[in-house]
């Protein structure tokens, strides 16, 4: 009775997974207003960066904070059903996510990450740092 439910989550979950959430869609508006000119999810580069600034030699991660594993912080709670497997699954995708950092890096990216969270709290605040970020230089 419960695997419908355990099923329909991951299911759900996964059809999350590679779209364009709400909260990036609200980045890239607020990027754009800004003057800011980009392409989103360049599948060329790892790790699929939401958003690519070429002009600023730059990368945006939008990232939720379940699927992330956003460290220390109050969004981010391992759901109370199959814990070991989201736990295992989320430090999965949070290596992953530090690997492709230091791919491109390496490459000569800068790489920047907003989090969800901090987003919903203060949005302006987050976007102002990070043009600043992007601005700032190399
Ligand atoms: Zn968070």
């Amino acid at each position: 009775m419960d695997n419908v439910s355990k099923n329909k989550r991951s299911e759900i979950m996964s059809k999350i997974r590679g779209q364009d959430t709400k909260i990036e869609i609200l980045v890239r508006s607020a990027l754009f207003r800004r003057g800011f000119r980009f392409r989103k999810n360049v599948r060329s580069l790892p790790g699929i960066p939401d958003i690519v600034l070429p002009k600023y030699n730059s990368l945006v991660f939008v990232n939720g904070c379940f699927w992330h594993g956003h460290k220390n912080c109050s969004a981010f709670r391992l759901p109370k059903t199959r814990t070991k497997y989201w736990s295992d699954k989320i430090s999965a995708n949070s290596k992953r996510d530090q690997k492709n950092l230091r791919r491109l890096r390496a490459q000569g990216w800068r790489c920047f990450t907003v989090w969800e969270c901090r987003l919903k709290k203060n949005f302006s605040h987050e976007i102002d740092k990070l043009e600043k970020k992007i601005k700032a230089q190399a």
